[in-house]
This record gives structure tokens, C-alpha cells and sequence, in this order.
């Protein structure tokens, strides 16, 4: 297998979705290589290397300078062209599904989505992707080459395999039809601490909160743990809380070494997105409450009551 995986950066840093799948790549085969393609993204090319990269393309021009999608196409087309890579991998994001989308159909190739597992059975590649509102795992594969893969965030955590990856760079041809589309204006959500996708420990909201400013209560509790404050569909769609934090099957799947959630129900749509934390508290008032089931501790009582105290603790200790 000759794969390539795509390295998407924000901010100055490569994203670390895109770092996980490029760790598990490595953990499947060699002959791994990735590629960064952005505007002043060189330098974050040879950290690719730790994470099992062998070679990164470096496209780094202006033309890329905004997170559009069809310029990318034209980087990573031109590389499966040139190269011969039969494996292209991404990790989901808005940008991500789109290129991956866009370079599927650029070459006729077969794309598998929201994945959730990658691994070589008999040589051949297998992904596993959740079907029936993530209530079965089905197995899937590609009919041709190049096998083009977009793994649902936050599946596969980065992990450092330590070695020197030689950094190539790209000559950046974009063509007519790319530059249609122009990014006329960027808003840029303020927020305080760790994103839900890189925070240790995630303090989630549901409906139980009663009303939207008793999320100040998780936001005391999040900053006294160094966290981010996530949340439930219910309260999404309610306007209580941002879609970025939601987490769940149309949301993000997240994988905190704590995940405390109050006032959820614990619904399988909510499940998917959380199951994979390291250690799940419960806290809710009704005994039964299916968030139970798979909990590691549960508190059964008043939220309202509990999690400012939980947090008055955790200030006394420092
Ligand atoms: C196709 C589809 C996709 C979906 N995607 C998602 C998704 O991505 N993410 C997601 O979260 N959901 C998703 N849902 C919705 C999901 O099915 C649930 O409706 C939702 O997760 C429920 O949110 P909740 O736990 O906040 O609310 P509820 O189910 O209403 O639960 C509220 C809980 O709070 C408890 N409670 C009430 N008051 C208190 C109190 N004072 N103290 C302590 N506990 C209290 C109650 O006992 C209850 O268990 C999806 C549904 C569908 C059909």
C-alpha cells in the first residue's frame, strides 16, 4: 500500500485529527507519506515525520492561503498522478470532507465516509463505518484505486513513533476551474481554553440544565479542571449552546481521559460521540437515566446542587 494522508493545519499548528490518522496510517504500512498544503505551512511539514511520516509534500503558496477546497483538490490530484499513491486518507472537518469529496470525484475514485476504524486484512484495506444511527458496524471496502478514506474525528488519537520524515517541496499548479470561489470574509468564534476535540477533560451539558445561562455552572466546574464544556443535540438545537460543541452522531466524537456529563439522558446518538472517553461520570437525577448503563461512576441527585460543590471542592484543593 503507498498511502498518503492529508495534514490540515489551523492556525499555525497541523490539526490533530489529520495527526491521528496519519499515526494509524503508519501503523498499517511503511511506505506512509502526507502532504501539508496551505500558505506558510513548510515548517510544520517535518513534524509529520514523528508521527510516521517517511516523506511530506510540502505545497505551500498563496493560492492556498484561504481553506478552500478545490485548489487542494488540485495538490493532491497531481500527487496520486505523479506518485502513485493507491491510498489517500483524511480526517474529517468542513475542509477535509470537502477535498476529499472534490478529489473522489477529480478521479473517478471510490470514497469511504465516516469511518471509524481502518485495517489490512489479508493485504487488502477494511474500514469499519457505524450504519443504522450507529447501532450496527459495517465493513467496507473500495472496488478500485486509489482507495479514497475520510475517518470521523477524533477516532484516532496522534501518537509519536519518532522518526525524521523528508520534506519535499511542491511546485503549486492550480487550475482555472479551481480558483471559481473566493472566501470573501472569516468570523472567528472567541472562546476561552481547549477545544472539546483536544481537551483532556470535557464537562457536557444536556437539557437537565433547565435553561441556557446554568451552562455557567459547567463552565466554572470545565475551568476549575482545565476543560472544555461540551454539549447535547437537545440543547443544541435549543439555541443553549454552540453546534461546535455538540457531540454525537451529528456532532464530534471525542475521546477525553474524563468526560462528566450532567443533566444528559445518555441517548445511543449521544453515546457514539463519548464512549471512547477514558473515564465517564454521570451526574443526573433520575436513577434510570441510560447514561447509567455505561457510566464508570454515576451520582443520581441534582445537578444544580452537585456540580457547584464539585467545584467549590476541586478550588480549595488548588
Ligand atoms: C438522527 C439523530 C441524530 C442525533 N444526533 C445527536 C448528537 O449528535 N448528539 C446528541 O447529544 N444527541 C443527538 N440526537 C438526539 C438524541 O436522541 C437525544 O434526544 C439527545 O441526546 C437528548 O439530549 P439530553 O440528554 O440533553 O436531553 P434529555 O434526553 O431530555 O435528557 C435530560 C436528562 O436530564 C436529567 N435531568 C433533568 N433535570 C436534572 C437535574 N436537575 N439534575 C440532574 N439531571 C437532570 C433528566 O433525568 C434526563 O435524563 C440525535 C437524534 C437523532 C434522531
Amino acid at each position: 500500500m503507498a498511502t498518503l494522508v492529508y495534514l490540515e493545519d489551523h492556525e499555525g499548528e497541523l490539526v490533530k485529527g489529520s495527526l491521528g490518522v496519519l499515526s494509524k496510517a503508519a501503523q498499517l504500512g511503511d511506505d506512509v507519506a502526507a502532504v501539508v498544503a496551505g500558505s506558510g505551512v513548510k515548517d510544520l511539514a517535518p513534524q509529520a515525520g514523528r508521527y510516521g511520516a517517511k516523506r511530506v509534500f510540502a505545497a505551500d503558496d498563496p493560492a492556498l492561503a484561504s481553506p478552500l477546497p478545490q485548489p487542494r483538490v488540485d495538490v493532491l490530484a497531481k500527487l496520486v498522478a505523479d506518485q502513485g499513491f493507491d491510498t489517500v486518507l483524511f480526517g474529517a472537518s468542513v475542509l477535509a470532507a470537502d477535498v476529499a469529496a472534490g478529489l473522489a470525484a477529480r478521479l473517478g475514485a471510490g470514497l469511504n465516509w465516516d469511518l471509524v476504524d481502518l485495517e489490512l486484512r489479508d493485504r487488502e484495506l477494511v474500514g469499519k463505518r457505524p450504519a443504522l444511527q450507529d447501532s450496527v458496524l459495517v465493513e467496507v471496502g473500495w472496488k478500485g484505486e486509489p482507495r479514497l478514506a475520510l475517518v470521523r474525528s477524533g477516532t484516532f488519537e496522534p501518537s509519536e513513533s519518532g522518526g525524521d520524515a523528508e520534506v519535499e517541496d511542491m511546485a503549486v499548479e492550480i487550475q482555472d476551474f479551481s480558483q471559481g470561489a473566493a472566501m470573501l470574509e472569516r468570523a472567528h468564534a472567541e472562546s476561552e481554553g481547549p477545544s472539546i476535540e483536544d481537551a483532556d477533560v470535557i464537562v457536557a451539558g444536556g437539557r437537565g440544565l433547565g435553561s441556557p445561562d446554568r451552562f455557567e455552572l459547567l463552565e466554572e466546574l470545565a475551568k476549575a479542571l482545565g476543560g472544555a464544556v461540551a454539549a447535547t443535540r437537545a440543547v443544541v438545537d435549543a439555541g443553549w449552546y454552540p453546534y461546535a460543541t455538540q457531540v454525537g452522531q451529528t456532532g464530534k466524537t471525542v475521546s477525553p481521559r474524563l468526560y462528566i456529563a450532567a443533566g444528559i439522558s445518555g441517548a445511543i446518538q449521544h453515546k457514539v460521540g463519548m464512549q471512547a472517553s477514558g473515564t465517564i461520570v454521570a451526574i443526573n437525577k433520575d436513577p434510570n437515566a441510560p447514561i447509567f448503563e455505561y457510566a464508570d461512576l454515576g451520582v443520581v441527585g441534582d445537578l444544580h446542587e452537585i456540580v457547584p460543590k464539585l467545584t467549590q471542592l476541586l478550588r480549595d484543593r488548588g
